[in-house]
């Protein structure tokens, strides 16, 4: 049985890592999937033409979730394409880890402007829909950087956690009206935010996971899998914890 049957759904940053395993992972489980990229546009219309192969009905976009104009444009025009809209996953996210003293004004903004200020945008571009409709999904890529921070993550962290306030402020404010708002937070997963980590520091962190192995980008869109479907019709203000122990 597909999961996701027929529900239209927009994931941000999904040309690669964790947000490309989730469209795809939808995508197998019957959902109409609207992603964006950032500066992976080559990426994006391979994933697009792959899945359109498979049957799925998928659009793609540039769109930088910094600039709200252009994310309620994309929002517009996915409704219009697809026929409504289900779920949101705002998974884009960068990170710029550096001790206080090294970071620079410019780095904190950029980290809080699209790992948090970017979550509010689409929220916002797609909450009057949902709750018109009385339903709706949020999820929100969150990190266990959000709950216990390593340091000279203070930017990561600080937008981490912000993320997982909003989704628990939100969820209170819109589950009278059956929309679900919660958060997911990896631990530490194979992709390329974590390839750049050199080879000392990857095995002091594999030391500290319990599981003594990086997570996959799948078993991240798993949960992200689960959280949309109906089997969590009773979550929400939930935080997902996707770390192999690491957290415990
Ligand atoms: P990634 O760098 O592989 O992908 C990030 C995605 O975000 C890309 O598709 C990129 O195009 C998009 N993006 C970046 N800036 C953007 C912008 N301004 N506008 C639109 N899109 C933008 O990263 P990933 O590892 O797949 O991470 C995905 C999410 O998971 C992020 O929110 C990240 O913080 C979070 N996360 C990752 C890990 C990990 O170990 N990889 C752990 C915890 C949380």
């Amino acid at each position: 049985m597909a999961l996701l049957k027929d529900r239209v759904a927009i994931i941000t940053g999904g040309s690669r890592g964790i947000g490309r395993a989730i469209v795809s992972s939808f995508a197998k489980e019957g959902a109409l999937c609207a992603f964006t990229f950032s500066s992976s546009s080559k990426e994006a219309e391979a994933l697009s033409t792959e899945l359109k192969a498979m049957g799925s009905r998928v659009m793609c976009e540039r769109v930088d979730v910094r600039d709200y104009e252009g994310v309620k444009e994309f929002v517009e025009k996915v409704k219009e394409e697809f026929g409504g809209l289900d779920i949101l996953v705002n998974n884009a996210g960068i990170n710029k880890d550096k001790s206080i003293i090294m970071m620079t004004h410019e780095d904190w903004q950029d980290v809080i402007d699209v790992n948090l200020t970017g979550v509010f945008n689409f929220t916002k571009a797609c909450i009057v829909t949902f709750l018109k409709q009385k339903s709706g999904c949020i999820i929100n890529m969150s990190s266990v950087s959000g709950l216990s921070p390593l340091p000279g993550q203070a930017s990561y962290a600080s937008a981490k956690s912000g993320v997982i306030g909003l989704t628990k402020a939100l969820a209170r404010e819109v589950a009278p009206y059956n929309v679900r708002v919660n958060a997911i937070a990896p631990g530490f997963i194979e992709t390329d935010m974590v390839k750049s980590l050199n080879e000392n520091y990857r095995k002091k962190i594999l030391d500290l996971i319990p599981f003594k192995r990086l997570g996959t980008t799948e078993e991240v869109a798993q949960g992200c899998v689960y959280l949309a479907s109906d089997y969590a019709s009773y979550i929400t203000g939930q935080v997902l914890t996707i770390d192999g122990g690491l957290s415990i």
